[in-house]
């Protein structure tokens, strides 16, 4: 199967290819070149009721089939687009920006939900409770929660949506989506596969446009019954807001300010690629990404050198370069605000020991060199936002309790990781620190398997693992009297 990206113009509603019914559209740019990928069709108010009506009839029926038809369709979708990785990957680049080997590397990441969820579709138990009388039994059955509404970023097309639509549909709940304007071609094509795959109409439906319009007539309407979504936090507030009129379940993936601690005790060539797993993956860009380097003052010098030689081999390219490692910034606002957090440091008494610019040898996108940043303090504006960019600011610390304060000072609680050594230090961090994920000496902690989530203003609600599941399952208790 081989689809350009040009036919990936289109809306998916109840197992239909539609354009929108205004015949608007708009262009998708790919943030390396500056070049149109494809037009989309901007959906609004009426895409967004036709798909909901689409779910919402779709779920009577799917609701009640096995878990073992939806693990088959699943695993089905799971296996087409492994078979279809290097296409898939493909729109990635084209329309993400990031290289072809990261673009894979999101695929397969991408492909992981499904087919773990495939199998936990199985594994949807209820529970007996045992009774205060000898005539009474009691059930707790799951269920699904109905039509789920997920609404998905641009920094990982593919896997913010199989992370949420995968264990959805597993659960028995059917799904509208709306991935970002800036990227959703690729959600268009998984789409695509879905239904190649065999997965009903009007189970998946995926429709692009004016974002408010389509959150907005979502949120109104009483079937949805659940608002998944992956952004930012002034976002995620709007949209618990507005879930809270019709009382609707919502999981938020919202933002972060990862600390990294790293202790004098720890193993430097560990720490230092643990530090750039984290920091420079998706050029900076995504939600987990380490924001803040705490490193022990005993071995500042010898850590600093060694991520300046490290950071150093770190090739910034275009897509199809072959040996390119990350890609460029994804628009000209995110390079204002990686500009303005370098700016304000520097400013603030802050050494640039690395990069610090924007590389103009690729003038058409906004392609940033891995920048390191020495002798930063907790009053600069990259200790207080995130920064989604390869900026690493270090800033020397002599106490754990102190560094642990510090790091737990944030709005934000998302992922936090420690370097050590010891087995004490690594205790002591981990229990401490406010974050829903821990990384222990590693920097890519992220995985189907686990439970990916916030705490404080980064959000409510897991993703991955069984966790992730019951995210999409109501709990009915059933009291029954002989
Ligand atoms: P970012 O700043 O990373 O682009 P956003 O939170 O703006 O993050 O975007 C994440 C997703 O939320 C995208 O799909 C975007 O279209 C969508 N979005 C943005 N504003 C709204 C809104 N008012 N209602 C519903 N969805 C929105």
């Amino acid at each position: 199967m081989s689809t350009k990206v040009a036919d990936l113009n289109k809306l998916y509603i109840n197992g239909e290819w539609v354009q929108a019914e205004s015949g608007q559209s708009f262009d998708v740019i790919n943030p390396a070149t500056g070049e149109i990928v494809s037009p989309v069709p901007k959906g609004g108010e009426k895409e967004a009721k036709l798909a909901v009506d689409a779910a919402h009839e779709a779920l009577k029926s799917w609701s009640r089939t096995t878990s073992y038809e939806r693990s088959s369709l699943l695993k089905k979708w799971h296996d087409l687009l492994i078979e279809n990785k290097e296409e898939v990957a493909r729109v990635l680049v084209e329309e993400q920006g990031k290289p072809l080997s990261e673009a894979l590397g999101e695929v397969g990441y991408a492909a992981s939900f499904i087919s773990w969820y495939a199998e936990e579709a199985k594994r949807i138990y209820g529970e007996t409770v045992p009774a205060s009388f000898h005539d009474k039994r009691i059930l707790l059955i799951k269920q699904p929660v109905g039509v789920v509404a997920a609404i998905t970023p641009w920094n990982f097309p593919a896997a913010m949506i199989t992370r949420k639509v995968a264990p959805a549909l597993a659960a028995g709940c059917t799904a509208v989506i709306k991935p970002a304007e800036l990227t959703p071609l690729t959600a268009i094509k998984l789409a695509e596969l879905a239904e190649k795959a065999g997965i009903p109409k009007g189970v998946i439906n995926v429709i692009t446009g004016d974002a408010q319009q389509i959150g907005q007539t979502w949120l109104q309407d009483e079937r949805v019954a659940k608002i998944t979504f992956t952004g930012s936090t002034e976002v995620g507030k709007l949209l618990m807001r507005g879930a809270a009129e019709t009382v609707k379940k919502v999981s938020l993936e919202l933002g972060g300010h990862a600390p990294v601690i790293v202790f004098g005790d720890a193993d430097l060539d560990k720490a230092v690629s643990g530090v750039i797993g984290s920091k420079f993956r998706n050029c900076g860009q995504t939600c987990v990404c380490a924001n803040r380097i705490y490193v022990e003052k005993s071995i500042l010098p010898k850590f600093t050198a060694k991520l300046k030689e490290d950071v150093a081999k770190i090739k910034v390219g275009l897509g199809y370069e072959p040996d390119a490692d990350i890609g460029p910034l994804i628009n000209k606002a995110a390079y204002t605000k990686v500009k303005k957090h370098i700016d304000d440091a520097v400013e603030k008494g802050a050494v640039i020991e690395h990069g610090g610019n924007r590389i103009k040898e690729y003038s058409n996108g906004y392609f940033f060199e891995p920048t390191i940043l020495s002798g930063v303090h907790e009053e600069m504006v990259i200790m207080q936002e995130e920064t989604f960019g390869p900026v690493a600011p270090i800033i020397e610390f002599t106490s754990i309790e102190d560094v642990i304060e510090k790091a737990n000072s944030s709005r934000y609680g998302l992922a936090a990781y420690a370097f050590t050594e010891s087995l004490k230090t690594a205790i002591t961090a981990y229990e401490k620190l406010e974050f829903g994920i821990v990384g222990i000496n590693d920097g890519v902690p992220s995985t189907a398997q686990a439970p990916f989530g916030g705490l404080k203003e980064s959000g409510l609600g897991r993703e991955g693992g069984h966790h992730g599941l019951d995210e999409f399952l109501e709990v009915k208790y059933v009291s029954i009297k002989l």
